[in-house]
């Protein structure tokens, strides 16, 4: 179940390893499940991908296969996955608890299963909301501390009332830790009645190499027009507000924009939604849809201008990060997260959400005079660079995970 070794002779396997040598100065290394309900990669899955890099043969229970198997796999995890593939994509945030009824036998296995794998680790780890309400029975049936690793907003723009409830009434009782990554998601947390005590903020963190060709380089490789570019850069969903950047862009002639990112969770209504819009304003050739995509942050340096128009608050937003890392500016809506990591708007601009006129002044400005905002965006890269490096995130996992074990 545990490692047990000095930590002076924990094996070097790379960084991960290091972080835990660094961050336990006793003997031992815990093992941990971590559990996710999806295999999908969006932002959550991301983190999570990173996070484990400190876990080499730790185990993760994911409800389905997908794209974060091999994630994980890759970085040394063993991977379980349930015997009967069960959906749950029924289970919607704003769905009644009744909508559980019909897969409650399937919900009930999926917890002994995890009770299971739990048994044979220190740490229960969940990644999202319906692994951490699984996970919370799992845990308590085999008295093992459980983290969840909160990547939501708990409020009424994401959640349904029962739900938020459930969750909040679970966490009080079951979780050790609840850990968040911006203060306004530990905000959210408390007002929908959580214990303050469970939480630690842990802001995300990433790596990536900046693509040293200039952006006229990487256009002409991309095949992307030449002139003024912005993009957004998250999947296709109604609360991410690729529709207000939409109806923004047809109060700007001239300016083109991608679209990158695919509807992962069945926002395809909206997705057909956003194509209506282009044909509505006869944006078609300014407009350009590029799906889902794995080289994001290079993306990101070929346009002039990120756009992140997220309509209902952000729990974190690492599009904003890669950006602000990559050394492109950056137009937000002030919702959720996106003021703290934007230092208020100090490192990027803040427009009000579901405002196209306000995001359209916003963009001309910018575009007009791209001089008078470069110290913006240069105390942006500093500021990610200082802030959300992944191994900054990894280390304050590691203490909670130490801590919750008994091992800190
Ligand atoms: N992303 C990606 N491919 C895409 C669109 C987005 O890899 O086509 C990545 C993006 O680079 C970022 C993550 O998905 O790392 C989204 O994370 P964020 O916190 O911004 O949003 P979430 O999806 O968690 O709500």
């Amino acid at each position: 179940m545990t490692d047990v070794l000095p930590a002076a002779t924990l094996p070097e396997r790379g960084s991960g390893d290091r972080v835990l040598a660094a961050r336990s100065g006793i003997a031992a290394r815990p093992s941990v499940l971590f559990v996710s309900h999806t295999g999908t990669m969006s932002g959550a899955e991301l983190v999570l991908r990173d996070a484990v890099q400190p876990w080499t043969g730790s185990t993760a229970f994911l409800f389905e296969d997908g794209a974060l198997t091999d994630a994980l796999r890759g970085q040394g995890l063993e991977i379980r996955l349930p015997r009967r593939r069960t959906s749950l994509a029924a289970l919607r945030r704003d769905a009644s608890p009744l909508s559980a009824l019909p897969v409650l036998g399937r919900l009930g296995a999926l917890v002994l299963e995890i009770a299971r794998a739990a048994r044979a680790c220190d740490v229960v780890y969940a990644n999202s909301q319906k692994a951490f309400l699984l996970s919370a029975f799992a845990a308590r049936c085999v008295g093992r501390p459980l983290v969840w690793h909160l990547h939501d907003i708990l409020d009424s723009a994401h959640f349904g009332r029962a739900q938020r409830i459930a969750q909040v009434c679970l966490a009080n009782l079951c979780a050790t830790r609840v850990i968040v990554p911006s203060e306004a998601a530990a905000r959210a947390f408390v007002q929908g009645g959580g214990r303050r005590s469970l939480i630690r903020i842990v802001p995300n963190g990433l790596d990536l190499d900046r693509d040293p060709r200039p952006a006229a380089a990487l256009r002409a490789e991309l095949g992307l027009p030449a002139g003024p570019l912005v993009g957004v850069f998250s999947r296709i969903a109604p609360w991410k507000g690729q529709d207000v950047l939409i109806e923004a862009l047809a109060r700007l002639p001239g300016l083109h924009c991608i679209v990158v990112g695919a509807p992962l969770f069945g926002e395809d209504a909206y997705a057909a939604h956003l194509r209506d819009l282009v044909a509505k304003y006869r944006l078609s050739d300014r407009i350009t849809f590029l799906g889902q995509r794995d080289d994001v942050p290079r993306l990101m340096q070929a346009v002039d201008v990120v756009v992140h128009p997220s309509v209902d608050p952000e729990p974190f937003g690492r599009t904003l990060v890669e950006a602000m890392r990559v050394g492109v500016p950056v137009v937000a809506t002030d919702a959720g997260a996106s003021a703290e990591i934007l230092d208020g708007g100090a490192a990027g601009t803040l427009v009000p959400p579901r405002r196209p006129d306000r995001l359209a002044a916003a963009l001309s400005e910018l575009l007009d005079n791209p001089d008078a905002f470069a110290p913006r965006t240069d105390l942006a890269r500093e500021r990610a660079l200082s802030r959300y490096g992944a191994d900054r995130m990894q280390r304050a996992l590691a203490d909670i995970i130490l801590q919750v074990a008994g091992r800190a």
